[in-house]
């Protein structure tokens, strides 16, 4: 990319002698002073090798020197890496990110300093070409092909000459051996191509056409978030993807924020046809070389558009116009390891400090979000109906208390038959339930004895296609016993409840003529995958897909006119005070999979609490009434996004050490007015690899500024060995 903006580049710099701040990627305090060489000159952003005890570390260029140590004591920088000083927003964004979660700037830092090696310049690609003198050399016929390409062709890499010549490898390695070739370094071509903004698209409606206007007239005109607000299949991917274009047209980078980018096949697909090429993806499963790569080809700019998990937030983006978060209500856009931090929120304080646009979309905002429009914090657009105007799907319930299937069988009668009216006019259908393998409980009938993993708080789900019982928080494996271990009965041990695996074998007993696929995380895995099982179900080689939240989510799938929620109730029990905005959430989401066709959609919902007010509101579709009760209630209750909250987890591996830190946290806790401090009481997961654990929880009004408080109040603790607190600011799980 040419012209930088120049607001972005960093203006100051330290000549010889003076001292600056140098931050490291550790999780340490802050910064350290370093001195300056004699002959060095440095501005904050840059990327430094720096002495540290008797290594040498890789840091940056944070800022004035605190002062602090004696500067006849300091050390001095040893030189600056080959690589772009990190953007001032990208500086800021760390410490404000470091400041609002409470963990140290390094450790934010680490998150975008992630790939050590990004930090040296690319090793030049070898290219062959003839000698000038050609020395004697014995004749083959494959020789002799190499040298007559090569007479034509620019230096080439090794592989591409064996190909182009038709020969191996070895042949043409045995010519620059013998003085036939020489190697030159080619100048490296950027491999990243740049999409383009006139490739495809649709005409938009007049809505669609409103909405993303309001979007992209900010891309030259600052900060400002957008709730793009619109039923499944309203075209709320069309219209950002507008905006990207007309971002691309203004020569600027992107970031697309999706969750679970793994599985994200069909939105890729979408953006090849958009813009006629693949984005850079930023997610846990790309090689190392390729991250290596991205991350470098971010920050110098080659780079246009990043699809990225919550991570890609702290790539260093040299020149950034436009983020959009889609599906901003999703739970996984916060960490909860590491940096415990919400990467929606985190991205707003990015577009903030980059002063840009940010698109929210959602066809079921969180409340945090709608709130925010409600306060007149961001704007708002909505796109009332589906695009092509079908209706969304008519949904209905099945009372399971009075219509519910017969025992150890999960599918009531009604649901069935909807099955076999979709199967009969050749349409596809999807099961949802939100439960990996076969059955999430397995006990003993004789003793009552149940299955639980040893190292956590948690039952082992039998996964049968697998053979093999599975803890889904650590991982633990071990096969069924073939005993009861608590009473050595045989052939005592049953499933209780169904995972999909289960309500597969259901099905194979009812239809067994219909093709079937399970779609969960465990079944599924990695991109190639995810792109298969979408093509099946887009190409109707699937008539039924019985899956978990990973088919939940975005997918459009015009064939599929049925919708069975196996468990509506699922997510409701455990008490969590946003239950019942996510489990309302997922079910929309789910039941928006259904009728995106030609053809009219139907779902039906089986729960124990037809009265619980989520049925009600998928039932009538009025989602506004009710994130209105829900507001109401957490408003009284003072709780988000009325009212802050703090949790402190306690964890380690010998419990009453975690228990004497927990209750010395409660003792000193804060108590200004308007604070409670609730715990400590055992987590939910009150062992979790093998570690005790054990909650706090500071609830504070909207207006506090809760991290003085809790910063102080984790400095008095006395905290034994080995006893980690961890600090969650606005907690999404409680577990
Ligand atoms: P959402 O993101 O709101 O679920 P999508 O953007 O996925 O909606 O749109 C749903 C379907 O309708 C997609 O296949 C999309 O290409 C199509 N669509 C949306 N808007 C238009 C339009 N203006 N012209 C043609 N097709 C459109
Ligand atoms: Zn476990």
């Amino acid at each position: 990319m040419t012209a930088k903006n120049p607001e972005k580049t960093n203006s100051v710099s330290f000549g010889p002698g003076s001292t600056v701040a140098v931050l490291l990627p550790l999780p340490l305090a802050g910064p350290y002073d370093y001195l300056v060489g004699p002959d060095d000159r440095y501005q904050v952003g840059d990327i430094v090798n720096v002495p540290l005890g008797s290594r040498r570390a890789t840091g940056v260029v944070w800022g004035q020197a605190s002062g602090d140590v004696d500067s006849a004591k300091l050390r001095q920088i040893d030189s600056l890496r080959e690589t772009p000083p990190l953007p001032t927003a990208l500086i800021k964004l760390v410490n404000w990110t470091a400041a609002y979660t409470l963990y140290s700037q390094g450790a934010v830092l680490r998150m975008t300093l992630s790939v050590p090696d990004a930090l040296d310049p690319p090793k030049p690609t070898k290219g062959y070409t003839l000698a000038s003198v050609l020395p004697e050399v014995r004749s083959t016929k494959a020789r002799d092909k190499v040298l007559a390409f090569l007479k034509e062709a620019p230096p080439l890499p090794i592989a591409d000459i064996a190909r182009e010549a038709g020969c191996g490898a070895s042949v043409v390695k045995g010519l620059f051996d013998a003085g036939a070739l020489i190697a030159v370094n080619m100048a490296t071509a950027s491999d990243w191509p740049v999409p383009d903004p006139e490739f495809g698209g649709v005409t938009l409606s007049d809505d669609q056409k409103h909405a993303s206007e309001v979007l992209s007239s900010s891309v030259q005109n600052g900060f400002k978030v957008v709730l793009i607000d619109g039923v499944p299949g309203s075209g709320k991917t069309e219209v950002y993807f507008e905006a990207l274009a007309r971002a691309l047209q203004e020569k600027k980078q992107i970031l697309v924020m999706l969750p679970e980018i793994a599985l994200g096949a069909q939105w890729l697909e979408r953006f090849e046809a958009r813009f006629g090429v693949a984005p850079a993806m930023w997610h846990s499963e790309l090689t190392h070389a390729k991250r290596r790569d991205t991350w470098r080809a971010v920050a110098n700019g080659d780079v246009r558009v990043v699809v990225g998990a919550r991570s890609a937030l702290f790539l260093p983006f040299a020149d950034l116009g436009l983020i959009v978060v889609d599906e901003e209500h999703d739970g996984s856009f916060k960490q909860e390891e590491g940096v415990i931090y919400h990467a929606r929120d985190m991205a707003v304080v990015r577009a903030r400090v980059e002063d840009i646009p940010l698109a929210l979309v959602s066809a079921t905002p969180s409340l945090e979000t709608v709130t925010n429009v409600a306060r007149g914090r961001y704007e708002e657009v909505t796109l009332p109906a589906r695009h092509g105007g079908q209706d969304l799907a008519d949904v209905s319930i099945v009372d399971m208390r009075k219509d519910g299937p017969s025992r150890g069988c999960w599918l009531s009668p009604l649901l069935t038959e909807a099955l076999t009216k979709t199967f009969d006019a050749g349409d596809q259908a999807m099961l949802f339930l939100n439960r990996r393998g076969y059955a999430p409980l397995t006990l003993c009938r004789t003793c009552g004895h149940r299955l639980q993993c040893p190292r956590c708080t948690a039952w082992l789900v039998e996964h049968r296609l697998h053979d093999r019982l599975q803890c889904h928080h650590c991982g633990f494996q071990t096969r069924l016993p073939e005993k009861c271990p608590s009473c050595d009965d045989t052939e005592s041990m049953v499933p209780c409840g169904p995972g999909v695996e289960r309500l597969a074998e259901e099905i194979e007993m009812l239809f067994p003529d219909i093709r079937t696929i399970i779609a969960a995380s465990d079944m599924v895995q990695g991109p190639k995958q995810a792109a298969e099982l979408v093509r099946l179900i887009e190409d109707k080689e699937v008539d039924l897909v019985i899956g978990t939240q990973i088919v939940a989510k975005g997918y459009h799938f015009p064939g599929l006119t049925l919708v069975g929620v196996v468990d509506a109730d699922l997510g409701l029990t455990g008490g969590e005070f946003r239950a019942a905005e996510r489990t309302f959430q997922l079910l929309y989401q789910v039941a928006g999979r259904a009728g995106r066709g030609d053809r009219p959609g139907e779902v039906i919902l089986q729960t124990y609490m037809p009265d619980h007010a989520v049925m009600g509101a998928l039932l009538s579709g009025d989602r506004d009434t009710f994130n209105k009760a829900e507001s109401e209630a957490r408003e009284q209750a003072s709780m988000p996004p009325f009212g802050r909250l703090v949790a402190l987890i306690v964890s380690g591996r010998v419990e009453r050490d975690v228990d004497a830190t927990a209750a010395n946290l409660a003792r000193i806790a804060p108590r200004p007015d308007g604070i409670r401090v609730l715990g400590p009481a055992p987590a939910p997961m009150a062992l979790l690899r093998g570690k005790h654990r054990r909650r706090l929880l500071l609830s504070a009004p909207r207006d506090v500024q809760v991290q003085g408080i809790v910063k102080d109040w984790v400095r008095r603790a006395s905290i034994q060995k080995q006893v980690r607190v961890q600090i969650d600011v606005d907690p999404v799980s409680f577990f």
